[in-house]
């Protein structure tokens, strides 16, 4: 069938597999055009199938060469609906991979269950061997417990109502966006979806079944971000998940000091991808950094982020990190001088000249190519087969 674009508020509820597989081409080239690194051979990528999991797993094998295993939760098409972005990526990355004689094999189902981590096990023991890298990159609304209880994540702040201008993506009006104060329950809530317990419960089960090889590396994402969004980021819900995230790295490196396996949180700079542009107030912060950084030369996507943790963050010599031992890829965002001109565009943005002062259309780009749209030399007048 001809697949267009059905955008509904902040998500398209529609993907195209032959722009799937173009983005997916692109960021290969972009991580094969990469210096070649001494790296992991046997990786395996959690939230494997769209941005950050889905560049880190291309980096895996395009600069490192190697095999990978994913876990994702995507949606198959049911022959009237498209598949889910993550789904198509996912294929046309195996079949690259495959086609460059890397393995690569993926795992549709939800990482939070027992069962997803002993098929993980089952496929690494019998192919793999054991792992020697571990990215964990989930981004999920809601994790089911084992006894069937449901956390649900929140994006609220953790101490009073924050108001601050919103761009409202779907119809262009800025208003001012109102996040209101989570209930304890809620921020513990969050810290169990996006927290590091269950990249935690990972490293253990792996380890317990001896398919974890010594000196292994982990690494999950992060994110700090100005102070302009503290409130509804680093100091709200999802900040304290993500507090969580970096004591648990530090568990990690304790509980698992006999196979000299190392834990990493990588803060990464803002990127449109789906699970960010959910965030309210973030989209225009967005649509400013990149304009600013794009005039500056300095804008990266998820690929080139993920070449650089390889390239020079991880396996550059000694691993570079901050006094606390997080790895900074949001350096460039935060430079003072990038910092200092977006909060002067901030003061002076509104409905009039927003197309002036920030990069909507990189956002809109960056946007539909998530889902497969836009490309231009992809046809989007011919029919695809939306099943594979
Ligand atoms: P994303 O929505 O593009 O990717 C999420 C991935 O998790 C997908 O592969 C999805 O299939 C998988 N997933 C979700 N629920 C799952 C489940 N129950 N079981 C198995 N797989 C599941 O998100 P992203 O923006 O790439 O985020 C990845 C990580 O990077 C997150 O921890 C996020 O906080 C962090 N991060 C994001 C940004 C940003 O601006 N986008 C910046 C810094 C850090």
């Amino acid at each position: 069938m001809v697949v267009e674009p059905k955008v509904r508020g902040f998500i398209c509820v529609t993907a195209h597999p032959e722009g799937c597989k173009e983005s997916v081409r692109r960021q290969i080239e972009y991580a094969k055009s990469q210096e070649r690194k001494e790296s992991p051979k046997k990786v395996l990528v959690i939230g494997c199938s769209t941005g950050y999991g889905l560049a880190s797993r291309i980096s895996a094998a395009y600069i490192g060469g190697a095999d990978t295993l994913g876990i994702m939760f995507e949606k198959e098409s049911n022959g009237k609906r498209t598949a889910t972005p993550g789904y198509y990526n996912t294929k046309a990355f195996e079949e690259f991979a495959t086609k460059d004689g890397l393995y690569a094999k993926t795992i549709n189902g939800d990482a939070f269950s027992v069962e997803i981590k002993n098929e993980a096990i089952d496929i690494i023991k019998r192919d793999l061997g054991k792992v020697d890298m571990v990215i964990y990159s989930l981004a999920a609304p809601r994790r089911t417990m084992s006894d069937g209880t449901v956390y649900q994540s929140v994006l609220k702040t953790t101490s009073c109502e924050f108001t601050e201008k919103s761009w409202n993506v779907d119809n262009d009006t800025i208003t001012k966006g109102q996040i209101p104060v989570a209930t304890e329950e809620e921020t513990d809530a969050t810290v169990k979806v996006m927290g590091g317990e269950d990249w935690m419960d990972w490293i253990d089960a792996l380890s317990k079944a001896d398919v974890l090889a010594d000196n292994a590396i982990t690494v999950a994402y992060s994110y700090i971000g100005p102070e302009l969004t503290y409130p509804v980021y680093f100091k709200g819900t999802i900040g304290m998940a993500k507090k969580h995230l970096y004591e648990s790295s530090l568990r990690i490196n304790e509980l698992h000091k006999d196979k000299n396996v190392k834990a990493y949180v990588s803060v990464n700079k803002a990127l449109v991808t789906q699970a960010s542009s959910a965030i309210p107030v973030v989209p225009l912060y967005f649509a400013i950094l990149y304009k600013v950084m794009k005039e500056k030369n300095i804008h990266e996507g998820c690929i080139e982020q993920m070449s650089r943790l390889y390239t020079e963050k991880l396996f550059n010599g000694d691993v570079i990190t901050d006094a606390t031992g997080k790895i900074r890829l949001d350096d460039w965002e935060l430079r003072e001088d990038v910092q200092k001109e977006v909060m002067d565009i901030w003061e002076r943005i509104d409905e009039e000249n927003i197309r002036k002062l920030a990069d909507v259309e990189g956002y809109w780009e960056d946007f539909y190519h998530m889902f497969g749209f836009k490309y231009d030399n992809i046809d989007y007048t011919k029919d695809v087969e939306i099943q594979s």
